[in-house]
């Protein structure tokens, strides 16, 4: 349920609606927007009859209760888009239109694979603008027999070379065991598509500060993804990420279907930022240009590309990732495609 406070509201009648929340046994969350103030209040349906009284204070305009099964996640509770910050850098923004202020490009390789590997990585994301840099170092790979990633020697190295080109770093995680070793090396939580509904994961996550980018599963619905978002925000962390990476269906020919209707589903859902994995969706280096120019079109608020200096050589991921000249001419592309939405299209739509 949210309460809607009147224009006019003081933030004593703030205080005393989210008292009485909280003494119904509910969380208060508090939207402080430019009109008028928004409280959710969250918490299992028990005691829903003793939130209804709240109608009655003063400051309040009226209750509203929430439809959808996700609360803090959708736009009914948080009309305006949030932005992410990541480091000094902004992911989202501009109200759900077709165009974003700005399209945020993550890149680097699959895995870290050496100090040397990373620091090509580093310097090829930076000349092509990249703003964050990837790289995993906790793989889940399907063969347990596959490399499994470098483990914290693998964070040190993407911590320096985030460092040495001045971007923030983002890799996954896969065991709350591991939370504390990653909030120290990275700068976002990478939850992948295989734990997208490890809801211990989630709400261990949840508590952290650090922003989480987010991955659909390869078999979740739009609205399993917002719940799982809503196990983080439920928590208290409100910086998340959602990244349509591709979902199986029938078709073969790609490794993964990009589910590109999702981009403008989401937006309509979600005050969450939300980007593309092209190369986790497609599987092959070829279709990864085409599919970024997709995201930009669509109104993704940004896209997040595997690279690799020698991808032949690869320890994962190879045959999807790109080599330096095909990661630049995709960038000088996605400049040239976002301005066009931006300056031009955006504005006719
Ligand atoms: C990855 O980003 O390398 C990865 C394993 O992604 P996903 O979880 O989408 O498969
Ligand atoms: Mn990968």
């Amino acid at each position: 349920m949210i309460v809607l406070m009147k224009r006019n509201a003081t933030q004593e009648d703030v205080g005393q609606v989210t008292a009485w929340i909280e003494s119904a046994g509910y969380k208060p969350h508090v939207s402080e927007g430019v009109e008028r103030t928004i409280i959710g209040a969250i918490g299992s349906d028990q005691g829903r009859s003793l939130l209804k009284s709240i109608a009655f204070m003063q400051g309040v305009e009226r209750i509203v209760p929430l439809l959808k099964p996700y609360k803090l996640a959708g736009r009914e509770f948080h009309e305006n888009d949030t932005v992410v910050r990541v480091g000094d850098v902004e992911i989202g923004g501009s109200e759900g239109g077709a165009s974003c202020s700005q399209f945020t490009v993550i890149a680097g390789p699959c895995s870290i694979e050496s100090e040397e590997q990373m620091m090509e990585c580093g310097y090829i994301a930076k000349k092509a603008g990249a703003m964050l840099l990837r790289g995993g170092a906790f793989k889940p790979r399907t063969s347990p027999y596959s490399f499994q990633g470098m483990g914290e020697e693998g964070l040190k190295i993407l911590k320096n070379v985030g460092e040495k080109m001045g971007m923030p770093v983002v890799t996954e995680i896969m065991d709350t065991k591991d939370i504390d070793l990653i909030e120290e090396y990275s700068d976002m939580f990478q939850i992948g598509a295989r734990n997208v509904q490890n809801f211990a994961l989630l709400k261990r996550i949840g508590q952290s500060h650090k922003p989480v980018l987010l991955k659909r599963g390869l078999m979740t619905t739009i609205e399993e993804l917002l719940m799982s978002a809503e196990y983080i925000l439920a928590e208290g962390n409100t910086q998340v990420i959602l990244c349509e990476r591709g979902i199986r269906t029938f078709e073969t020919a790609t490794r993964n279907t990009l589910d590109i209707s999702a981009v403008p589903v989401i937006k309509e859902l979600t005050h969450l930022p939300v980007i593309i994995d092209p190369s986790h969706a497609a599987g092959h280096a070829k279709y990864i240009l085409p599919l970024t120019r997709a995201a930009v079109a669509v109104g993704a608020h940004g896209a997040i590309i595997e690279i690799h200096p020698e991808p032949e050589k690869a320890l994962s991921d190879g045959p999807q990732s790109l080599r330096p000249e095909q990661f630049y001419r995709l960038m000088d592309e996605v400049r040239i495609l976002h301005d066009a939405m931006k300056n031009g299209i955006g504005n006719l739509l």
